[in-house]
């Protein structure tokens, strides 16, 4: 165990072994631990001396993650070698866990935006649909994942749910506590919520980057972008190409939204 700690959410509901500093026990014997999330401390490892016969159920000692030290995590062979359950008795008093093995958690587009303490938190472009429509700024707010919903309808990156996590200072129509879904890989700086109105059409739309920013995504249905801008317009006449100033940076930047024919 040499190099820096691997022990990060990837290392959740698994066993691992970190060269703790100083360990309260004399001899030169790594840290033994079970990695869980605690729901207000986040990640941590409750474990102790490697050798100690006591170590899987009665832990002597906690480690709040990530840790600056040397670790890794136990392959599975050789925690079933070793004779250590799935999961501790005692983590029943930690409450729902997150799922054993987020995907999301290995997403390259992810990478580096989980928070270090809580591996499934983190932040998502939040808003009320164009703010040119809305009147309301777009916000940057945390979000729980919790499910991975299969490939985005356009470009690249996954489709996920999860749950806000605080509230936003000024939408009207999403609240801490509820259900959302979000793209992980929008282009521009923030993973993007998404509502089923612009799931259902945005197959059907061709979205060019932003110059600036590179968000190829929207905050409205094409449609209801069109709407915005030729409000006389008939329904059944809307344009097949417009543009629109990036959602993200605003003026003078501007996508070119194009309808596949
Ligand atoms: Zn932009």
């Amino acid at each position: 165990m040499t190099k820096a700690s691997p022990v990060d959410g990837a290392a959740l509901l698994r066993w691992v072994e970190l060269e703790l500093p100083e360990p309260p026990w004399a001899e030169r014997e790594p840290f033994l631990g079970f990695v869980y999330l605690d729901a207000e401390a986040g990640l941590s490892a409750r474990g102790g001396r490697a050798s100690d016969a006591d170590v899987v159920e009665r832990p002597s000692l906690t480690v709040r993650l990530p840790i600056g030290v040397p670790g890794r995590v136990l392959p599975d062979d050789e925690a079933r070698t070793r004779g250590l359950p799935a999961a501790p008795a005692w983590l029943a008093a930690y409450g729902p866990q997150p799922p054993v093995d987020g995907p999301w958690r290995r997403d390259p587009a992810l990478r580096g935006r989980f928070h270090p303490r809580f591996p499934d938190d983190l932040q998502v472009l939040v808003h009320d649909g164009e703010p040119r429509r809305t009147g309301k700024r777009t916000e940057v707010c945390w979000v729980r994942v919790g499910a991975d919903l299969g490939p985005a309808p356009a470009g690249g990156g996954r489709l996920l749910a999860g749950v806000l996590l605080n509230q936003p200072h000024a939408r009207t129509t999403i609240h801490a506590g509820d259900a959302l879904r979000f793209l992980s890989a929008p282009g521009g700086a923030h993973p993007l919520l998404v509502t089923d109105a612009y799931l259902a059409e945005r197959a059907a739309w061709e979205l060019e980057p932003c110059p600036s920013c590179g968000l190829a995504e929207a905050l409205d249905p094409p449609s209801v972008m069109a709407r915005t801008r030729f409000p006389d317009l008939d329904a059944d006449a809307l344009p097949v190409m417009f543009t629109a100033h990036c959602a993200a940076c605003g003026p003078p930047h501007a996508q070119v939204i194009k309808r596949r024919t």
